[in-house]
């Protein structure tokens, strides 16, 4: 048995009842506004100004600082799936919202938002009535059915579900020892440092202008963060993500790209933004004076909010910390409370030493 660990970290803040909160919300894309209202409840009482723009993006002012403005970004929203089509026998065809794979969808719960949520299952055609040819192809999302007990198009429309529903995950937060099972990790990884982060400095007087942002659709191509830049004109911004941790059987170590346990994830390079090398230097001086664990990690795929953000205006100083993740995009995310703190602590350190980032170019 693993012992429990009670998580108060980063003087006092409850890094571990903030992810629970946030992981346990429901946000698919363009509909995130209940992981916005937690994040609301959160830092309202630290911010001098707040408010949210036409995309739902969510924005707080945290108190008064001075020098360089520096942005913090995460994402609000998860994978999800929309209902495309109700069929006769009343059950609903689906459309993926964000890059979900079938092979991880078949046969999970689901929860579908009709006109309050209602419990179904992602349906699979029995082993015992499939061909061998069958057994041995993986469908496609829009292959795969939720079947909610509906016996009848009209059965299903009476529990309020239509096409353009929303099918997520059900809240499923499970703490074993130090590490984290739960849907939606990527980015309520993100968000919970940044609430952890933002509400740390608030009190400091010695801190640059910080503001912290949450965006919505990132999962549909940063959609969110391509409009922010515009209302915060920030001096740096500081993404915070969750990353790939391929460190499991099967894949070898060249692949791992972040390992659980390891610390948090630098990002050199992704599909969407070269990180100025400067700034990659200049954190990891940062991270080893502070004694703060940390991996640099190089993607050839995916991308983060960054990816937008520093194409604006003239082109945003950006860095991008990570909490390394194991089974992204699955209704069963993994990590290590250890390497969250970490991602915190270094996104203090990086805000707090902000002017140093900007000389670091
Ligand atoms: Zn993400």
């Amino acid at each position: 048995m693993r012992r429990h660990v009670t998580y108060v970290v980063v003087e006092g803040q409850e890094l571990l009842g903030t992810l629970k909160a946030l992981a346990s919300a429901y946000g698919p894309p363009a509909w995130e506004k209940d992981v916005a209202s937690r994040i609301e409840e959160a830092l309202a009482p630290i911010s001098s100004e707040r408010w949210r723009d036409n995309l739902g993006n969510l924005f707080f002012r945290i108190g008064r600082g001075r020098g360089p403005r520096v942005m913090l970004v995460a994402h609000m929203d998860e994978v999800a799936m929309i209902v495309r089509h109700v069929d006769e026998s009343g059950f609903l065809h689906i459309a993926p919202l964000g890059g979900l794979d079938p092979r991880v969808l078949i046969g999970q719960r689901v929860v579908v938002h009709g006109s309050s949520p209602v419990d179904g299952c992602i349906g699979v055609k029995p082993p015992h009535v499939m061909t061998p040819e069958e057994m041995k192809t993986v469908p496609n999302v829009k292959d795969l059915y939720v079947d909610v007990g509906a016996s009848s198009r009209a059965e299903a429309e009476a529990m309020g579900i239509r096409v353009g529903s929303y099918v997520t995950f059900p809240p499923n937060f499970h703490l074993s020892g130090n590490r984290v099972i739960s849907k939606a990790l990527d980015d309520r990884a993100g968000c919970a440092a940044e609430v952890a982060i933002a509400r740390e400095l608030a009190s400091s007087s010695e801190r640059p202008e910080l503001y912290a942002v949450f965006t919505v659709q990132e999962e549909l191509g940063l959609r969110g963060a391509s409009v922010v830049v515009e209302q915060v004109d920030p001096d740096l911004a500081v993404v915070l993500e969750c990353t790939v941790a391929a460190d499991v059987p099967g894949v070898p170590p060249q692949d791992h790209v972040t390992r659980l346990g390891a610390g948090a994830a630098i990002r050199a390079m992704d599909s969407t933004m070269l990180t100025n090398p400067g700034l990659v230097r200049w954190l990891i001086g940062l991270a080893e004076s502070r004694g703060i664990p940390y991996q640099v990690q190089v993607m050839t795929g995916g991308g983060t909010d960054a990816g937008r953000i520093h194409l604006q205006r003239r082109g945003i100083p950006t860095v991008v910390l990570a909490t390394p993740c194991r089974y992204l995009h699955s209704p069963n995310l993994m990590l290590d409370l250890r390497d969250l703190e970490a991602v915190v602590r270094l996104g203090i350190a990086v805000v707090l030493d902000a002017e140093g980032a900007l000389r670091a170019l």
